[in-house]
């Protein structure tokens, strides 16, 4: 009684449980993933927020693991960290050079935030899930044989930093290594931004890809990706890949059911924005918000190791069948796949809108409204949208959004 009464004094924590998923976990990479995750978001590094000692031990961490991972780094560097201004710290920038030969050999990029909030706020899912993504990804996917691979893993990316020049994908894209060049000469970008958590059983073993939809070409790959004997309904533009244990489902959605906020308009939320503002390609993946986001409960225990194991395989495929394209891509910065979302979001809207299937704690308010979303999906032509069914479509999402992150008010939208 004493001792809870001073620790919730000295910090302002939540006593909710971190809700634990009791999510299995057998194969020998979920336990790689896990260990990185373990270390990254444990209570000695405290957040790693920029400028911190926790911050400059993930940077050191990184650093061992790109290392053993066989990364080289750039000369222009004199090693793997570019620093950010006012001693917030470190991006780390490891490179795999292509194993072909070739002049103006272009680069893909996957990139990660490893920086969080602090006092007492971890990190786990917000960001070391992509992160140990990352590490993975380095380590076991052997060199491309067109493309260079660039492995960042971004420094500040969390308040106040984001949307600011500190932001460390900002600083990145605004002081690129001499040997890259030019934005132009990077051909994708892949963010990864909360790639661990699970609320909501039917999105269990389902993560998010975003943006990709802005290069035709970048798109026909993501969806060559489908497998249609996927198992949440028959959505075709469900794609799977297996870890030992776990099937992965990668639903593509377009970015503005993410970005578009009702009353406030569009907001950026990772690290795919500087990129996105000099036109290169990009893929943004992530499993979305949890309760748990950027809270004290924001916990190792509580993330779903083997659909990130899972992950790792379907990444190496992706980058290997992005590899065989050697024409640039093309960027529209307005196109979107208005159809396939659609595709993508009616299955959930009408398991989220039946008592028996809803996201936990949806209100009776939020159930309603989602029954009379569903019912206008079903009635939707997708092949022909108004500028009021996009709309439509982005409010759904948001909603969708809201009731998963367990934030008040989502009947409102
Ligand atoms: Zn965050």
């Amino acid at each position: 009684m004493c001792l809870l009464a001073s620790a919730t004094a000295a910090a302002p924590i939540p006593m909710t449980p971190a809700a634990p998923h009791n999510l299995p976990i057998a194969g020998a990479l979920a336990k790689q993933l896990r260990a990185h995750v373990e270390y990254l978001a444990g209570p000695d590094l405290d957040g790693r927020k920029p400028g911190t000692p926790g911050n400059r031990a993930a940077a050191d961490y990184l650093t061992a693991r790109f290392r053993e991972a066989g990364l080289h780094s750039f000369p222009s560097l004199g090693g793997y960290g570019q620093p950010l201004p006012q001693g917030l710290g470190d991006n780390l920038i490891g490179v795999k050079l292509a194993a072909g030969t070739g002049t103006a050999t272009p680069w893909l990029l996957i990139g990660a935030h490893y920086d969080h909030l602090g006092n007492h706020r971890l990190g786990a899912d917000d960001n070391a899930s992509a992160v140990a993504i990352l590490i993975e990804t380095a380590r076991t996917l052997p060199a491309l044989q067109h493309h260079h691979l660039l492995f960042v893993a971004f420094n500040a990316e969390e308040p106040p930093f984001i949307r600011t020049p500190l932001m460390g994908s900002q600083h990145f894209i605004d002081h690129l290594p001499s040997e890259i060049g030019s934005p132009a000469r990077i051909q994708a970008v892949i963010i990864m931004d909360l790639m661990g958590g699970v609320h909501w059983e039917p999105l269990r073993n389902t993560i998010f890809a975003a943006g990709a939809e802005k290069s035709p070409e970048l798109y026909r790959r993501l969806k060559e990706a489908t497998n249609r004997d996927a198992d949440l309904q028959s959505s075709p533009l469900i794609t799977r890949h297996s870890s030992p244990i776990t099937p992965l489902t990668v639903l593509p959605v377009g970015l503005h059911l993410i970005e578009e906020l009702p009353l406030v308009g569009q907001v950026s939320f990772s690290d795919y924005d500087a990129f996105r503002n000099k036109a290169v390609p990009f893929l943004f993946l992530s499993s979305g918000r949890t309760p748990r986001y950027h809270q004290p409960t924001d916990l190792p225990e509580t993330l779903h190791y083997e659909r990130m194991a899972a992950t790792v395989g379907w990444l190496q495929d992706l980058l290997r069948a992005v590899d065989e394209d050697r024409e640039p891509y093309r960027f529209e910065a307005g196109r979107m796949e208005f159809a396939d979302e659609v595709a993508s979001l009616r299955p959930l809207v009408s398991l989220a809108s039946k008592q028996e299937t809803k996201i936990p704690d949806t209100s009776f308010l939020s159930l309603w409204m989602l029954q009379k979303d569903s019912a206008w999906l079903e009635s939707l032509d997708p092949a022909r949208p108004t500028q009021d069914d996009v709309k439509r479509l982005e409010r759904i999402s948001i909603r969708l959004q809201c009731l998963l992150a367990d934030f008040p008010g989502c009947f409102l939208f």
